[in-house]
């Protein structure tokens, strides 16, 4: 990772770093591993940024929502309403009637009763909505129970049992048009026997299906390939080799069947940081605290999810290292990046880097205790 420390030192702190040359190498390393009939669409909700969004969109990758708010930042971005595909469990009327002026390339379905309400919106317009079914597959994805999705107990998708039944209601619906089948197990997986379990799955439901005619032209699996947080620096890019390796041996598809992809963390995670000053050091008893101006409303992670990232001294990478807790200035217990943590020794006014922030980082901020939002800043623009 390079970070013009020189630039950083005349910015107000808190604020996004990102690295788009190691974006643009994550999405070189992606393309290399493409056969024709693969699709990646970039799951946005891990980041908007705009350049961020520019530079995904000239890599040619489509973009994956899951509401209107985002639907109507891809166009802005200049993505084709052709490349979007729409998925979540609860989407507003509204956000669907976006999607349907817009003619977006296929709504992900997840209910009944959602595929009921877009045939009559769509049926409003005089269009037909091009529908995929996202199934939730029962398999279990070895990660943080918060983001888990592909289970029974998770509110995502329709039992695969039920898929037949589901499939033949929209074929009675003059308004949608079933187009494909759309899985999603859960995010930061680094196993790839999990998606391996999905790819079984999906086999299995392929052969059942088939004798029915009615297989789909598309199956989108999904994204949640993780990446390093331990060691962002020996590892920037994921093992983008290893995972669609395991589709392509794993995956049974039919002559002719599109393979979709919605990679979100595994695209943008490695290449943003949060660049943050220290405050003040203060010790008691048991505890060296390293208080920083950065805080769970810049970063939510650790807190929603006791996510790890890596803690930098970009100020003092030489000093000695001292043991400290990173916490923020939110009146909040949880507002604590890592306990216990080897750091050089900080000083008021260094600069620390927390690193792996690029997913679910600047796009999760929010503004408790009526802090401004952090600034971002690009290696373009930097
Ligand atoms: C969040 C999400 C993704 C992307 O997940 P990552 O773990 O960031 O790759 C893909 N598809 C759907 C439907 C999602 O909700």
């Amino acid at each position: 990772m390079n970070y013009p420390l020189k630039q950083f030192e005349t910015k107000q702190t808190p604020f996004y770093y990102y690295d788009l040359a190691l974006l643009d190498k994550t999405l070189d390393e992606i393309k290399s591993h493409l056969d024709k009939h693969y699709h990646v669409h970039y799951a946005v909700k891990a980041n908007v940024n705009p350049q961020v969004l520019r530079h995904i969109r000239q890599a040619g990758l489509g973009c994956d929502c899951v509401s209107g708010g985002e639907i109507q930042a891809c166009l802005d971005a200049g993505f084709k309403a052709e490349d979007i595909v729409f998925a979540g469990v609860g989407k507003s009327d509204w956000e669907i009637n976006l999607g349907l002026d817009a003619d977006i390339f296929c709504f992900n379905v997840e209910s009944v009763p959602e595929l009921e309400i877009i045939n009559e919106l769509a049926a409003a317009k005089n269009k037909t909505a091009r529908v995929a079914f996202r199934i939730n597959p029962n398999v279990g994805a070895h990660t943080h129970a918060n983001i888990a999705t592909g289970l029974s107990e998770n509110k995502f998708g329709i039992d695969m049992q039920d898929m037949e039944a589901v499939i033949r209601r929209a074929q009675d619906l003059s308004h949608v048009h079933y187009v494909g089948l759309h899985f999603h197990i859960g995010s930061q997986i680094l196993e790839m026997d999990d998606f391996a379990a999905l790819c079984q799955r999906i086999n299995e439901l392929q052969d059942r299906l088939e004798p029915a005619g009615l297989l789909p032209e598309n199956i989108n699996v999904g994204g949640g390939l993780g990446i390093d947080y331990q060691d962002p620096e020996g590892r920037p890019i994921p093992n983008f080799r290893d995972y669609f390796a395991t589709y392509a041996n794993g995956l049974k598809l039919r002559p002719g069947q599109q393979l979709h992809f919605e990679l979100g963390r595994a695209v943008v995670g490695q290449c943003g940081s949060l660049i943050t000053r220290v405050l003040y050091v203060k010790s008691n008893a048991i505890k060296q605290f390293c208080i920083v101006d950065a805080g769970m409303t810049d970063l939510i992670r650790p807190a929603l999810y006791d996510a790890y990232h890596r803690v930098v001294n970009l100020s003092n990478p030489e000093g000695q290292r001292v043991r400290y807790d990173v916490v923020g200035p939110i009146c909040e217990s949880s507002d604590v990046f890592v306990t216990d943590y080897d750091l050089p020794q900080t000083n008021r006014g260094d600069l620390i880097a927390l690193q792996s922030a690029g997913a679910y980082g600047e796009i999760m901020a929010c503004q408790y205790n009526c802090r401004r939002l952090p600034l971002a800043f690009t290696s373009e623009d930097i």
